[in-house]
């Protein structure tokens, strides 16, 4: 990952996405109404809470577009 990446907000389709940390991003809903943190494997929403019970590897939205950013294949316009 680029250091242009580390604080700068990227856009992932309706999320976006802050990387703190090269392992941890906080992740905002397009409308600002909550405010995620999320890693490569976990995060504080409520579906992956839930669904990470009865499936270990289960995916969220939000880490789907933090692996996306991590992977590089999604990166800061600026930089
Ligand atoms: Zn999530």
């Amino acid at each position: 990952m680029s250091v242009a990446a580390i604080k700068n907000p990227i856009f992932v389709g309706e999320l976006v996405v802050y990387m703190d940390t090269p392992e941890q991003a906080r992740v905002v809903e397009i409308d600002c109404r909550y405010e995620l943190y999320t890693t490569a494997n976990s995060c504080t929403c409520c579906t992956y809470r839930f669904s990470s019970r009865r499936n270990p590897d289960f995916q969220c939205r939000h880490i789907a577009a933090v692996r996306k950013v991590m992977s590089g294949e999604v990166v800061a316009e600026a930089d």
